[in-house]
């Protein structure tokens, strides 16, 4: 197995052996020193930053969520109503 050094090309940093085994496996990498990315001729790096969980939605996971909260948030104040009216009535 042969060892390449890459060199970044903004700063002429040379990149570590870890990096260097990302790069090898075509995973972007971005340069300790001056922090952007590496680039290399002919090869499309994958970008690891993306989310992992791209099924999900946001707005939809977002407005279900909100929508259940407020149904909660509803039954909720109906018990303390509840609770407050049959404690006034107690009271009388
Ligand atoms: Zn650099």
């Amino acid at each position: 197995m042969s060892k390449k050094i890459f060199i970044c090309r903004e700063c002429g940093y040379a990149f570590p052996i870890e990096l260097s085994n990302l790069i090898n496996q075509n995973i972007q990498v971005y340069c300790e020193k001056c922090g952007s990315p590496f680039v290399l001729e002919g090869v499309k790096f994958k970008q690891v930053q993306a989310p992992v969980n791209r099924k999900f939605t946001p707005s939809v996971v977002l407005s279900e969520k909100e929508s259940s909260n407020l149904d909660k948030f509803i039954q909720f104040l109906n018990k303390i109503s509840f609770l407050f009216f049959s404690f006034l009535f107690r009271l009388n």
